[in-house]
C-alpha cells in the first residue's frame, strides 16, 4: 500500500507553549497551526553557545559535507575564520577559502560576486559563511542561485537576516532585496559574538526593539485590511523580545546570557518570517523610516548608520506616533471629509522629489495597490471609525516611547539626531512618507488615514529632531 507521504508532522506546537520551547524546537520540521497554515523553515541545526566553531566538524559530518568552500572579510577571517581554518584542516575535509580585501567596508556587490565565482571550486559541497550582514548576504544569495547549500557562523548578533530569504544586495549601486535560501545551519560561538563591535550589538538590539512596532503594525495590518495574521508567531516573536529586553541593560558588559537571548530573538525573528513567508513579523513602520533614510543617503552618495541603529532610532518616534493617535478623539466627519479630498497632484510632485530614480517604482506599487484609490481611502476610514476602541487597545500594547528611549539610552545606542548623525529633513520626510516604500499597513498610514500624520510629523520636528 503506497502512503501519500508529506513531510510535515501533524501536530501543532502550542502558543501557552512557547515559553518552553528552544530553538531547536522549530526547526526540521513544519506544523499545522491554528492559523490555519502549515508553518515550516529549512534550517536543521542552531547552535549558540560558548565554544561552539568547534562543533562545526561534527555538522559538517552529520550533512556528510566533506568539499568546503570558507566565505569570509579580512576582519571576521580574524575572529573567527582562521580558527575555524585550524579546526578543520585537522579532520578530514577538503578545505578552500575567499577572504575577502577591502579598503573600506565589504558591498556586497557584482563585484563580490564575481570573486566568489572566480574562487569556487568545483563540485563544491557546502559553502561555509563566517562573518555577519554582507557576508550573510552574500552568501544565502549564491548559495539560492548556485543550489549550494550553506553553513552560517554568525561572527555579530547584529541584524536578524542570519536566518530569513531574502538577501539586501546592492545591483547598480542601488539596494535591491533578491531571494536568497537560508542556511542549513547557524554557528553562534558566544564567545566570539560576545566580542564584536559594540555598534553592531547595538545595531543587533535595536532590530530587536523594532519588533515591538513591527508587530504591533502587522495587527493594526490585520485590524484595518483583514490581513493574515499568526498569533503563534507574533507570540513568539515577542516572547523572544521581551526576554533580550530583560537582559539587555549586561549587553554593555558582553555578559554571555544577554548575548545569547539577543542572537537567539534574532534568530527567531528570522524563523518567524520563514513561517509567514514574508518580513511581516520582523518590520513595519519603524523599517520603512529606516529604509527611507538609507535610500536617501544612497542617492547622495552617503552611508547612513548601521540598520538596527537606525530601526532602534524610529522605534521611539513611531511609539511616540502610537501614543499621540491613541490620545486623539476625533471627529470622524472631520475624518472622513479629509480622506476624501486627497491631493493626488501634491502627492505625485513629493513623491517625485524625494524618491528620485526609485519614483516610478513607489508610484506604480500605489497605483496597483490603488492604496490611494477613493474607494480603499474611504473603506480604511470607515474600518478606523467602527473599531477605533479596538485600534486604541492595539497601540496600547507597546512601551511608551520613554521607554524605549530609556532601553536605547541604557545600551548606549543613539537616542537623538545628533547621536544617530542624520540630518532632520531626512527623517521628517520620512516621518510622512516612508509608509510609500511597501504596500503594508503601519502606524504612519494610520496616521495618515486619520489626517494628522503632517501635523505630528511637524510637532516631532520641534520636539524630538531639534
Ligand atoms: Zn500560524
Ligand atoms: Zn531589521
Amino acid at each position: 500500500m503506497l502512503y501519500n507521504c508529506t513531510w510535515v508532522i501533524h501536530m501543532i506546537l502550542a502558543r501557552e507553549n512557547i515559553s518552553k520551547y528552544k530553538i531547536q524546537d522549530y526547526l526540521g520540521r513544519g506544523f499545522l497551526c491554528n492559523c490555519g497554515r502549515e508553518h515550516s523553515v529549512d534550517i536543521e541545526k542552531v547552535v549558540i553557545e560558548n565554544g561552539a566553531i568547534a562543533k562545526i566538524p561534527e555538522i559538517l559530518i552529520f550533512f556528510n559535507f566533506k568539499k568546503i568552500f570558507m566565505v569570509a572579510d579580512e576582519n571576521t577571517y580574524n575572529v573567527a575564520g582562521a580558527g575555524i581554518e585550524k579546526i578543520l584542516r585537522n579532520g578530514d575535509f577538503e578545505l578552500y577559502k575567499l577572504v575577502y580585501i577591502r579598503e573600506g567596508n565589504l558591498v556586497p556587490d557584482e563585484k563580490a560576486m564575481g570573486e566568489f565565482i572566480i574562487n569556487l571550486p568545483e563540485t563544491t559541497d557546502v559553502i561555509l559563511a563566517v562573518g555577519s550582514g554582507v557576508i550573510s548576504d552574500l552568501c544565502k544569495f549564491m548559495s539560492y542561485k548556485l543550489k549550494i547549500p550553506y553553513i552560517m557562523v554568525a561572527t555579530a548578533p547584529s541584524m536578524d537576516g542570519y536566518a530569513s530569504t531574502a538577501a539586501p544586495l546592492t545591483i547598480n549601486g542601488l539596494k535591491t532585496t533578491l531571494s536568497a535560501t537560508v542556511p542549513k545551519a547557524i554557528i553562534g560561538d558566544i564567545d566570539i559574538l560576545k566580542n564584536a563591535p559594540m555598534d553592531m550589538i547595538r545595531a543587533g538590539f535595536g532590530d530587536v526593539i523594532g519588533k515591538y512596532s513591527a508587530i504591533n503594525d502587522w495587527k493594526l495590518g490585520r485590524l484595518i485590511n483583514d490581513e493574515y495574521y499568526c498569533e503563534f508567531v507574533s507570540d513568539m516573536v515577542m516572547y523572544s523580545v521581551k526576554k533580550c529586553v530583560e537582559t539587555a541593560d549586561r549587553l554593555q558588559k558582553r555578559d554571555d546570557s544577554a548575548i545569547r537571548n539577543l542572537m537567539e530573538c534574532l534568530l527567531l525573528t528570522g524563523i518567524a518570517m520563514s513561517y509567514t513567508g514574508n518580513s511581516r513579523p520582523a518590520s513595519g513602520s519603524e523599517h520603512h523610516l529606516s529604509h527611507f533614510i538609507e535610500m536617501v543617503y544612497m542617492f547622495d552618495g552617503k552611508e547612513s548608520p548601521p540598520h538596527g541603529i537606525k530601526v532602534g532610532f524610529n522605534t521611539i518616534a513611531v511609539n511616540y506616533i502610537r501614543e499621540k493617535i491613541s490620545e486623539l478623539n476625533p471627529d470622524f466627519s472631520e475624518v472622513t471629509k479629509k480622506a476624501s479630498e486627497f491631493d493626488k497632484n501634491k502627492w505625485l510632485e513629493d513623491v517625485k522629489r524625494l524618491f528620485r530614480v526609485s519614483a516610478a517604482e513607489v508610484i506604480d506599487l500605489n497605483e496597483r495597490e490603488g492604496i490611494n484609490s477613493y474607494d480603499k481611502r474611504m473603506k480604511r476610514v470607515k474600518r478606523i471609525i467602527d473599531r477605533w476602541n479596538e485600534i486604541v487597545e492595539i497601540l496600547a500594547e507597546v512601551p511608551s516611547y520613554n521607554e524605549i528611549r530609556d532601553i536605547l539610552r541604557k545600551i548606549g545606542a543613539p537616542v537623538t539626531l545628533k547621536e544617530l548623525g542624520v540630518d532632520r529633513e531626512t527623517v521628517l520626510n520620512g516621518l510622512v512618507y516612508a509608509k510609500e516604500i511597501r504596500n503594508r499597513y503601519t502606524v504612519l498610514q494610520l496616521a495618515w488615514d486619520l489626517g494628522v500624520l503632517g501635523d505630528l510629523a511637524e510637532e516631532m520636528g520641534q520636539k524630538f529632531y531639534v
